[in-house]
């Protein structure tokens, strides 16, 4: 994959962060914030039968200005639940979500909606088949009234193609018509078209072709640059997740287990998940490769309805003392702005 080298002032500002999740009260820095966010759903029939599952299990992070925040973990960890709760695409059972200040939790989402934006996993499913590609970058342009005309209109749906690397011939074609990076790019250009500054890339690169994904990703660091845009970033390739992130959070099974700088976390991660995360991304030179050693996790992410006591990674993790069983490990900062929710750091 050839990938740009990020040169953002962003990229100074998060490496400079060191703010504890509760130490922001008054850091202007700050975009989006989520305290103690827990999203769990009801499962199973009637009032008897009725479980909970555990998606997201009360965590906390903040993302900066102009930062992309990765969010790393296996499927099913809780990373794309996060990241549609912080939208209000679900309603949080507990916890608080803050943007620019704003506690909006339990506020009407319609005003935020201009501001806060998604771009979804899979270009197939995410347009409608029915709309043409105009209609559908024109869609949100019409909800937020944003022209005052037809003409505005069209030159905001064309500007917008532009920008994505398509053009005004696309306007008036549909979905199908377009292969998989180009109706990701049709995506994006949805997504900004109502001049958000802060936008949730929701595993955007893992339906495309290997070869397509490098020009995506390039595409949103441009894109960053340009519109001063903040990422939260999901993936659960932590290499590309290294590659566009200013700080990369470590998710397992409903809770943030690791967070950390995204150098920081590639090369002196603490925890043991991370820790058999990095040892699984492919090395490129040999030599490398010979001296990394592999660690391979036994068994299988354990139900989210009945997670394990104690630390949840304790089932899987090599180094488990009997202290895991019975107390959680606290997520706390292990050096600067680095946190870690193990009992062993
Ligand atoms: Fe492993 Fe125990 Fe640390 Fe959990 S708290 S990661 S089980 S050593």
């Amino acid at each position: 994959m050839q990938l740009n080298n990020k040169t953002s002032n962003a990229a100074v500002t998060k490496k400079e962060s060191t703010e504890n999740r509760d130490n922001n009260a008054g850091n202007t820095n700050i975009m989006v914030e989520v305290r103690n966010l827990k999203q769990y759903f009801p499962v199973g029939g009637g009032i008897f039968n009725r479980k909970l599952v555990k998606a997201v299990d009360d965590i906390s992070f903040h993302i900066e200005r102009g930062e992309t925040l990765g969010l790393v973990g296996e499927s099913g960890c809780g990373k794309t639940t996060t990241g549609r709760s912080l939208l209000r695409l679900y309603e949080p059972t507990e916890g608080k979500i803050i943007y620019n200040g704003r506690d909006i939790t339990h506020v009407k989402m319609f005003p935020y909606r201009r501001k806060m934006q998604i771009v979804f996993q899979d270009p197939y499913a995410s347009l409608n088949p029915r709309m043409t590609v105009g209609d559908i970058v024109g869609e949100p342009i019409d909800i937020h009234r944003l022209a005052s005309g037809k003409k505005e209109r069209n030159d905001k749906i064309i500007n917008l193609l532009e920008v994505v690397g398509l053009n005004s011939e696309h306007a008036n074609r549909f979905p199908h018509e377009f292969s998989g990076g180009q109706r990701q790019r049709i995506g994006i250009a949805r997504a900004l078209a109502v001049d958000p500054d802060f936008v949730v890339c929701d595993e955007p690169i893992s339906a495309l072709d290997v070869s397509i994904q490098a020009q995506i990703i390039n595409m949103f660091e441009r894109l960053q640059e340009e519109r001063s845009l903040t990422y939260l970033f999901i993936a659960h390739d932590l290499a590309v997740v290294h590659h566009i992130s200013d700080r990369i959070g470590v998710m397992y099974l409903g809770k943030l287990v690791e967070l950390a700088p995204s150098h920081e976390l590639n090369f002196h991660p603490v925890h043991p998940y991370t820790k058999s995360l990095i040892s699984a991304i492919p090395c490129a030179d040999p030599e490398v490769c010979r001296r990394q050693k592999r660690i391979i996790l036994e068994g299988d992410v354990p139900s989210p309805i009945n997670p394990p006591s104690g630390c949840r990674f304790r089932t899987r993790c090599p180094l488990a003392v009997k202290r895991c069983a019975a107390e959680e490990p606290p997520f706390r900062e292990v050096s600067s702005g680095h946190f870690a929710a193990c009992h062993l750091i």
